[in-house]
């Protein structure tokens, strides 16, 4: 890989990193030599997602709020924001601590980095455009966003949190970058998280019906979660400031995505429809020009192989009730 895009880092300090993508992160991070602080209030994380890194050098948890000010033990080169509900179940049910999170841990977050002159890197979300009527979505694209809808808690903190990011580096010179994740799955999702593939594979593994919501036409592209941390650290790595998208421009229909989880597993479940929720996107699919130019990545793990991997994880969790 281009060195511009491998960097290296002392210290990183990953907000929600007991959560699955964060968790994914701290590994990652980890793995390339850097200490890593993860900072979490388990709102969301699962213990059990970072058990194994508490063993290893280097890592230390810091059991925070990160709405409310918190320290780490030293400074950091690097901070990732990742704390935050993801999944609209999460947000429904949090629906205040989201906005906070959002927004006063957004800050926190960018004090600890402009304090550290370190790089911060905000995982925003391609939710902040709405229901789009641009397809694919780009970067330019300034979304369609209802702002007193139900999902309004979780698009707009996470705007906010684009626009705090910006007027920090515009005001202090923080050197910041924004990501744009899509849809990610892979293992150490919550079987009950309320987003559709851990959703289908374990009412697939169960022998229950898949459900799925209005007709199924709708579409998600779904970026298997070692493709999205790479491009995070490409992104961490890169002087860009962002936004940039990073997630599968191959598109699946939710009617697809439930066939292809019933085949994968072998499981002899039926398709169930059931209600559409209120402002749910129709297409969701990234345009990733950007970080195909500036970050030379893209999406290399396909829908079947990400799945396999995901259910077989799955598979090992059965008896954990996730
Ligand atoms: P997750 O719920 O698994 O992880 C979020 C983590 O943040 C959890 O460990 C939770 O305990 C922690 N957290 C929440 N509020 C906190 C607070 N106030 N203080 C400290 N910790 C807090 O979700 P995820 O899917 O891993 O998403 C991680 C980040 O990536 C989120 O910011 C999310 O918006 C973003 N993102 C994820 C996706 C995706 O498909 N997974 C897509 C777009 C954006």
């Amino acid at each position: 890989m281009n060195t511009a895009l491998s960097r290296s880092w002392q210290h990183a300090v990953v907000t929600g990193g007991a959560g699955f993508v964060g968790s994914h992160l701290c590994t990652a991070l980890l793995d390339s030599g850097a200490a890593v602080t993860c900072v979490d209030d388990f709102s969301t994380g699962r213990p059990e997602n970072i058990s194994a890194l508490l063993e290893r050098p280097g890592f230390t948890l810091v059991r925070a709020n990160v709405a409310e000010p918190f320290t780490v033990d030293r400074p950091p080169d690097l901070v990732l924001h990742f704390a935050s509900p993801a999944s609209p179940a999460d947000y429904l049910r949090l629906p205040l601590h989201t906005m906070e999170t959002g927004s006063l841990g957004t800050r926190n977050a960018l004090t600890l980095a402009q304090r550290s002159q370190a790089r911060f890197l905000l995982a925003s979300t391609s939710e902040v455009y709405g229901d789009p009527q641009q397809h694919p979505q780009n970067e330019r694209y300034w979304g369609n966003v209802n702002p007193v809808g139900p999902r309004s808690v979780y698009d707009e903190a996470k705007r906010f949190g684009e626009a705090l990011t910006t007027a920090q580096a515009d005001a202090h010179g923080t050197d910041t970058a924004i990501v744009r994740l899509f849809n990610t799955y892979g293992p150490r999702m919550r079987g009950y998280d309320g987003r559709a593939v851990p959703t289908f594979i374990r009412q697939a593994l169960a022998g229950e019906p898949l459900t799925v919501t209005g007709d199924g036409r709708q579409t998600r592209s779904l970026c298997y979660v070692d493709d999205t941390v790479r491009g995070i650290l490409a992104a961490a790595a890169n002087g860009l400031r962002g936004p940039v998208n990073i997630g599968n421009p191959a598109e699946i229909t939710m009617l697809e995505l439930a066939r292809l989880v019933i085949e994968l597993t072998g499981s002899h479940s039926e398709i169930r429809y059931i209600e559409r929720p209120t402002d749910d996107p129709a297409v969701r699919c990234p345009d990733i020009t950007l970080a195909r130019d500036k970050l030379e990545w893209e999406p290399r793990v396909a829908a079947e192989q990400g799945l396999r991997r995901t259910i077989s994880w799955f598979r090992t969790q059965a008896d954990a009730g996730i």
